[in-house]
């Protein structure tokens, strides 16, 4: 009798992708391929096989998914990685391969909260620029600080993964560490550093929430970078359609798969780990 295996490929980078990865490979008869960008100089290994580096856009991704025979895919990409998970889209409606995107809830203010929302770094850097001179806790990554550099009036503590490349304000701290990060340890750094405002993208989640509630412990101001749009979770999960993929309904090449009108097919978008592994075990078409 011929073994049967599902492969299940996850574009990942985040914590819920690893931590779904390592369910999913104790399962009988599961493939796990996780697929991370190499934006990070040494990231951390998921359970199951790995591969790095980007596809070659939608194409690629197709072509990809259609050579491996990959049964199902999971986006459990960061909310901020909108050009993937578009391409994903894209790539899944064309190879027939249905979708999971595994996306976090915006974070939202509480009362008591001192929250100036920005649609981009470069509008958060404005609204820093405009506030009384202190010290501001930068945790959006390395890849978006180069709006911040000509900030002069404060001083910055830069969190990050790994040491930044780019422009730097003149007044900066670099603090290399990576999440998660405890309430105890958002409050010890903050605390440490007398920080008054701190930057964030909406991430959403439990997993990075606690810069919030130490920020809303201290009193500070926090400068909060919207997502890009469009987001998976504003994808309409009443839609959804696994089984209703028409391979033959799509071809990528020429999209730009950021358009608003490009057409979705064939996705699930769920927040909770636990539904992506169900909906990628129940609807999974196994392949001999
Ligand atoms: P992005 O703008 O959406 O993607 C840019 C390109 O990078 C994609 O077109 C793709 O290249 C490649 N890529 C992205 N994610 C990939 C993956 N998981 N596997 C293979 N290729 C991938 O993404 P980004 O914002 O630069 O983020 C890159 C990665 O870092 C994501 O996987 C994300 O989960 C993780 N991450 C991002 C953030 C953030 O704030 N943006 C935060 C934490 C983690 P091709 O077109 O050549 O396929």
């Amino acid at each position: 009798m011929a073994i049967v295996v599902t492969r299940i490929l996850i574009l990942g980078g985040t914590i819920e992708a690893r931590t779904t990865a390592q369910v999913l490979v104790e399962r009988p008869g599961v493939r796990v391929i996780t697929s991370l960008a190499g934006r990070t100089d040494h990231p951390i290994r998921p359970a199951g096989e790995l591969r790095i580096g980007g596809f070659g856009g939608a194409d690629g991704l197709r072509d990809y998914l259609l050579a491996e025979r990959i049964d199902r895919v999971l986006d459990a990409t960061h909310p901020f990685a909108a050009r993937i998970s578009a391409n994903a889209r894209l790539a899944c409606r064309a190879a027939g391969v249905p979708l999971v995107v595994l996306t976090r809830p915006r974070w939202a203010p509480e009362p008591s909260d001192r929250w100036l929302t920005a649609a981009s770094p470069e509008r958060a850097a404005a609204l820093v620029a405009d506030l009384p001179a202190g010290t501001v806790l930068l945790t959006i990554g390395r890849g978006s600080l180069d709006a911040f550099a000509p900030i002069d009036r404060h001083r910055f503590v830069i969190r990050s993964v790994d040491a930044p490349t780019g422009p730097l304000p003149a007044r900066h701290e670099i603090v290399l560490a990576r999440g998660p990060f405890t309430l105890a340890d958002e409050l010890e750094l903050m605390r440490a550093r007398g920080v008054d405002v701190l930057v964030t993208k909406n991430s959403g989640g439990p997993a990075a929430a606690a810069k919030l509630d130490a920020a809303r412990t201290i009193g500070a101001t926090v400068v909060v970078i919207d997502r890009p749009t469009p987001d998976p979770t504003d994808a309409d999960p009443t839609d959804a359609d696994p089984a209703g993929t028409d391979p033959t309904d799509a071809d990528p090449a020429g999209m730009d798969p950021l358009a608003p009108d490009v057409p979705v097919a064939g996705v699930v978008t769920v927040t909770d780990p636990r539904e992506a592994i169900d909906q990628l075990l129940d609807s999974a078409t196994p392949t001999p």
